[in-house]
Order: C-alpha cells, then structure tokens, then sequence
C-alpha cells in the first residue's frame, strides 16, 4: 500500500480509463448514486436515533448535501453498548463461537467486500470517493486493497492467539490465556473513512472482542454500508455496532461510558488528551491513541535526487495531504538545497486537481471548508513570518474545497507552519548542513508518528533511523506502510500499535493461570 506506486489488483488490469469505463462510471463529480443505508446499525438492524436528529453529509467536490443520516448521542451509545455487551455475555453464541470460525466469518467479510469493491468504490455507493473526496483510483486501489488486506490477514490469526506456559518456581503449573478485552469503542476520523473502519474493527472481531465504532461526522456512509455486509456475512447481531454521530457527544459518550472496556481512536492529539481524560475519569478503560504528526523526511545531498523529490512530493500530497503521516517537514542538504526546491516545485506545478472521478487527478477537495480555511489561514501565517512560497498558496475554483499544490522553501523550525500539523497540500522545504544538526531539529517536536530518510549510505540511513524518536521509519521510501507490520506513534503522536501481530495486543487481555501441583509418590 505505498502511495506513489498504486497498487493494481490481479483481476483488474485494465488501465485507469477502461477501468472507469467498465464501472460504467461518468467522469462527474455528481454521480447518480442510491444510497441505501442512513440509519444506526445496532444488533444486526438499521435503527432511527432515539432523538430523532439526523445530521447531513456533503460532497466536498461541489460543497452540495448527499444526504441525511440518523445521529447518534448518548442514548443510542447506551443501547449499542447494551447490545455489544450482550453479545460478549458468556455463553453467547459469539463467545462459544471456535476461533477458526470467527476466522472464517472475517473471511466472509473480505470476500464481500471484494465482490462490491467497484460499489464500495464507485457507482452505486461510491461513498468513499464521494465522501471523502478523495481521487477515485486511491480510493479503489489504496484504500480497498488495505481494506481487503486487513480482513484477510487478521481472518489468518483468529485462532493462533495464544498465551505461554511458564516454569514458576514451586509446585505449580502456570500458563497465561490471551482473552478479549470486552466491549471496545472506536471512534475515527474521515481521512480514510473505510481504511480507518478496518483498522479498527478487524483486530477487534480477531481477538474476540464486540465492537461499538464511530464514524466521522463528514463520512459515516461508508461505514453503513459495511454494516450491511457484516450482517450478510453472518456476524451475531451486536458483535458490531454502528452510530454515525458527532464527537462531543455520541464520541464523548464512548469515551466515558462506565460498561465500554477499551477504546480506541484515531484522531487529532487535541481530541485524543479528552478521550484519555475521559477513560480516567469514568472506568480506567483500556486507551489507544493514533494522532497526529509533524514527520520530518531528511533527504542527503547522495541521495537519488529525481527519486527523492517525487517520493517527497507524494509522501506529503498523497490525499490532498490529509494524512497523519505527512512528511511535511523536509529537511535538505545545503548543496542539493537550491535544486531540490525548484524540482519539488515543479512537480508541485504539474500536479494535477480536480474532479475525483476524471482518472488523470491526483488531488480533490479537501474535507469540508472548516479544513480549507485552517489550512490557507496556515499558509498565510507561513508568509507573514517571512517562509518563501515557491507555488500554490491559494484555494482553486468556485466550487468545492481545492487547494493549490503549494511550496514553501527558506523555512525555519520557528514558524507556525514548521510546528503545526497543517493536514493539507502544503510542503515545507527547510535546509540542514550537518547529520548532528538534522538529527536534533528533525526530533524537535511534540509529534513523533513517523520520519523518513534518503540516502545510499547505509551507515548514515541507520544512524539515522536509530535517533529519530518515531514510532515508524522509512528508508528511501515514504508512506510505505503494510498490514503486518506494526503502527503507531512515540511522544504526542499516540499510544499503543496497530497492526501486525502487535496490534493484537491491544486487544486482548493476559489472564495468568496457576495450578498448585500435588505431588504423588508413584
Ligand atoms: P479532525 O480534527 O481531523 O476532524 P478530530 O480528532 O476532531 O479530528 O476527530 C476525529 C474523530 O474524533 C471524529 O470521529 C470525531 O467525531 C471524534 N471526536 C471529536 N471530538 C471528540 C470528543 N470530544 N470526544 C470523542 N470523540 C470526538
């Protein structure tokens, strides 16, 4: 799943043009779409809120509504809670279900979402591209693929959970069983709406456990329409729980609800302190964390300097640059600095942006106008403190949330820009003349997500690596990220890991079990 080498599955071959054209898919940012599911899915059915509010989603190409759906609060958290913990009871038909069978149902899941793939991604329910604004072809080859990747590969290690049996002293015979946790709430964001739903709910399902998750507010459809293959997939009614909602209430409601045993959220690190508070305040549930980034990429003046500067560019544009892996900080090497600014700017210039379903964009909207204006309110502060805008710097068009490719070069650690996550299509270009030096000003954050390097020294590339306090480095590759290897982030970036074996940790608990040995003369 790395961005700048999209993915293209074996069964479709096709070219982006024929792709689209075989998805029957017009080249409109308003494609005629039936969408299907609205409400909240609690115990395997589609339910009004209790308070009858709904809440509007909108396509970000155009600014226009796509629909209302059913807005969950605290009395519809209460009722997917009651549901969730009742499918966890002992005895259930979840919690005597054998591992390999819940194996087999996570199968199920990912064999359906193969097979709607083009409706997951386009068509019908194009609700990821429309939703989220994002290029069509990401949507279809990055983030179905990490979709699909993820089910089939946590569906491979629901019964290969298990614990030890340790040689305590005295007469006693001591194993550990790795049990689910419980009831565990998610709540996630909208960058990568369905990828995010995956992450999440998969290595919960994994362990065992029930799940009660929240979607954004700006992209609850995607999620919906998983709740209907998760019910065709033959899951108990309450194992998932779905309740698109707003974050201070149906999400603050997760967070402190006293029979929730876990929760896990991916988000801003402002929202993540409140859900810790929160966990605290009310039944210590277990927390983990993925929040933001401000990741350096560190390019040496050896390094591949064509290669270099297109990973740069994708590693902090891929998806409109709303990513919290952005490597937004990119700090040069004096010699090549001067040549690597008017590259990158180049290539910033030929970004194409646009309309999410023509094949030839790499850039839509961003989110909402919220998002727009904070990030051209960013670039704004980065010129009034004296940063050089090379391009961009500007919204684009009369309709919907485009930003311009934007460049930045004579940028220092100081600026407002260099020490906020922008979440958007803006790079920063700043110069280092020394490994010592780069080290130091590259970990000099509050995030440490994750950070890059480029060079063909070895020596330097591990030396490096070893320093930068992130929980995820990359060598001579940006956003190269896969379902079996672990992440998360070091400092105020988060807590806890997911993905790969790691990730199931979070989601299970150790019980030691000890048995007193009476010893028999034979
Ligand atoms: P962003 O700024 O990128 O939208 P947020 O951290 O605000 O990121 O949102 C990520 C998720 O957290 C969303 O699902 C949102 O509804 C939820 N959220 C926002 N505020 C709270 C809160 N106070 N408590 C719980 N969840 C929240």
């Amino acid at each position: 799943m790395t961005s700048s080498e999209i993915e293209r599955p074996s069964e479709l071959k096709a070219d982006p043009p024929a792709l689209i054209a075989s998805l029957q898919l017009l080249p409109s940012p308003t494609p005629n779409l039936e969408i299907k599911h609205t409400k909240l899915f609690i115990n395997n059915e589609w339910h009004h809120s209790a308070s009858g509010k709904t809440l509007s989603t909108y396509n970000p190409s155009t600014g226009e509504k796509i629909c209302d759906v059913q807005e969950a609060d605290k009395a519809d958290v209460d009722k997917a809670v009651q549901a969730a913990r009742q499918a966890f009871c002992p005895g259930s038909v979840w919690r005597r279900m054998d591992a390999s069978e819940r194996g087999r149902l996570i199968d199920r899941l990912a064999d359906l979402v193969e097979r709607d793939r083009p409706q997951l991604a386009v068509s019908v329910q194009t609700l990821e591209s429309l939703d989220g604004g994002k290029p069509f072809l990401q949507a279809y080859y990055v983030d179905l693929q990490g979709v699909i990747k993820t089910l089939r590969y946590f569906a491979g290690w629901t019964d290969k959970i298990h614990g030890k049996t340790i040689p305590v002293d005295g007469d006693y015979f001591t194993f550990t069983r790795h049990e689910p946790i419980g009831v565990c709430g998610q709540i996630i964001p909208w960058n990568f709406p369905l990828l995010m739903f995956a992450w999440k709910i998969v290595p919960a399902l994994c362990c065992g456990n029930t799940v009660v998750i929240k979607p954004a507010e700006q992209t609850p459809l995607t999620a919906l329409y998983m709740g209907s293959l998760i019910k065709e997939a033959g899951f108990p009614p309450g194992v998932v729980n779905i309740l698109p909602g707003f974050g201070v209430t149906a999400g603050a409601a997760i967070a402190s609800h006293m029979d929730i045993d876990k929760v896990a959220f991916t988000g801003s690190t402002e929202v993540g302190k409140l859900i810790q508070e929160a966990a605290g305040k009310s039944n210590l549930k277990r927390v983990t964390l993925e929040l933001g980034g401000k990741s350096p990429n560190i390019i040496f003046a050896d390094a591949d300097l064509d290669y270099a500067v297109e990973q740069a560019h994708q590693g902090v544009f891929f998806n409109q640059g709303q990513c919290c892996t952005a490597g937004s900080r990119i700090y040069v090497e004096e010699p090549i600095y001067e040549e690597f600014v008017q590259k990158s700017t180049e290539r910033a210039q030929r970004r194409t942006v646009g309309n999410p379903f023509d094949p030839a964009t790499e850039q839509g909207p961003q989110i909402d106008k919220l998002q727009c204006d904070k990030v051209l309110e960013l670039v704004l502060s980065g010129i009034a403190e004296g940063a050089k805008l090379e391009c961009g710097g500007k919204s684009l068009g009369k309709k919907g949330f485009f930003i311009e490719p934007t460049v930045f070069s004579n940028v220092t650690d100081d600026m407002q820009i260099a020490k906020e996550e922008i979440f958007g299509p803006v790079q920063l270009i700043i110069k280092f003349k020394t490994m010592e030096e780069v080290v130091k000003r590259a970990n000099n954050s509050q995030f440490g997500l994750v950070a890059a390097v480029f060079t063909k020294d070895i020596d330097k590339a591990l030396t490096v690596s070893s320093a930068m306090q992130a929980g995820t480095v990359w060598i001579n590759c940006y956003n190269a990220l896969n379902v079996q290897s672990p992440f998360g982030g070091f400092k105020m970036s988060g807590n806890g890991r997911e993905m790969g074996e790691y990730g199931l940790k979070e989601y299970t608990e150790i019980k030691t079990v000890t048995v007193k040995i009476q010893q028999k003369n034979s």
